[in-house]
């Protein structure tokens, strides 16, 4: 839940249209303007409002657009990866086409569409485009992920044409991405250094000291906060993060350490909600992640706690450090010096729009604007 204004509503109490197309979580708001919910909205691909859904229906013959791969496509991915690519194709140009005909149609002031193809085509194809990754590939679709970079490049290349020069033209990703070779399961080293208890099969949440819910994660299950909690608040708290961190860190699988850090909440986050975060977050090596169905597995020997045959051969939330995941920024627009290099976090983003767009910046925003001028 957010708790804090989004950057389009910020921009919409400033009296500026705005316009979002498959803007991830985005949903219809009671603000009329422009825009066509995205992935995990439960209008996912409708245009609203009902204007604008029937001037792309009269324009493209649907009332609809995809904005993110077919559910039935993706789980068939190795089955039939020639069908994937060729929809990841059509509705990366269908995304195209309808958005530069709203940035003709539409009024706006800021202008935003997403592209997700290509974040589905790395999970799924990095071992074609990496030959340090030991299930390596090469054919094929190696030349195919090569074509859809090509394809978005030629899009941001429309995109910037149609654009006049008073505007700013920003493209950023929401990360980059690394190889995946295996997924550690951590509940099952919780369990064998005695952290983690289970019951007939299942998880006994009323013994165990912690568990593991999926992302790397750990929980502690602490007395007064949790309903059966058993570790005590205080030093025993501290003392069991630090007893798992550093179980978890020493864990070793044929000479390889799977784990870089277990760092507490309070060294990844900060803010009034602090303590509505995990307990622990296990920073992996890239190459590893956790197991995505994160209860035991009732597999022996070495597959017991690593899973070597994963279906995504490259992610982005593994690591859980952005160095080893890098995204990218770029930016043009009048007053903006060229070739200008800057190192900036995903959340100085914001910020900098509603500077160059000369609106305040409220205080409970984490970044700041990106310095873009010449020093
Ligand atoms: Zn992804």
């Amino acid at each position: 839940m957010l708790r804090s204004g989004t950057l389009w509503q910020i921009l919409r109490d400033a009296g500026k249209k705005v316009v979002k197309i498959n803007v991830p979580m985005t949903d219809v708001e009671d603000a009329k303007e422009t825009m066509i919910p995205g992935f995990l909205s439960p209008r996912e691909g409708v245009p609203y409002p009902d204007e604008v859904r029937s001037k792309i229906k009269r324009k493209f013959g649907t009332g609809s657009i995809q904005g993110d791969i077919e559910m039935e496509i993706l789980e068939r991915v190795e089955a039939d990866p020639d069908t994937f690519f060729q929809r990841i194709g059509e509705i990366m140009d269908e995304m195209a086409e309808v958005s530069l005909y709203l940035l003709q149609e539409e009024e706006w002031d800021f202008f935003m569409p997403v592209f997700m193809g290509l974040d589905r085509i790395q999970h799924f194809f990095w071992k074609h485009i990496d030959p340090t990754h030991p299930k390596y590939e090469c054919g094929k679709f190696g030349k195919f992920v090569k074509d859809h970079y090509i394809k978005i490049d030629k899009i941001t290349s429309d995109f910037m044409k149609s654009i006049d020069g008073e505007t700013a033209f920003i493209i950023v990703s929401d990360h980059g991405f690394c190889p995946i070779y295996a997924e550690v399961s951590l509940n099952n080293y919780l369990e064998e250094s005695g952290f983690l208890l289970r019951k007939n099969g299942e998880v006994d949440l009323e013994g165990s000291r912690a568990i593991s819910y999926g992302y790397g994660d750990i929980w502690l299950n602490v007395r007064g906060r949790e309903p059966n909690g058993v570790v005590m608040p205080g030093e025993e708290y501290e003392t069991t993060r630090n007893a798992i961190a550093d179980c978890l860190k020493a864990i070793t699988i044929d000479g390889t350490k799977p784990i870089k850090d277990v760092r507490r909440r309070e060294e990844i986050w900060w803010g009034p909600y602090l303590n509505e975060a995990p307990d622990l977050t296990v920073f992996f090596n890239v190459g590893y992640q956790a197991a995505r169905r994160p209860l035991i597995a009732s597999r022996s020997g070495k597959s017991r706690y690593l899973n070597e045959n994963p279906r995504w051969s490259g992610g982005h939330d593994g690591t859980h450090d952005p160095a080893d995941v890098h995204g990218i920024f770029g930016i043009v627009g009048p007053g903006i010096p060229k070739g200008k290099e800057v190192s900036v976090h995903l959340w100085d983003v914001a910020p900098t729009i509603l500077e160059l767009m000369g609106i305040s910046i409220p205080s409970d925003m984490d970044g700041k604007p990106i310095e873009l001028a010449e020093a």
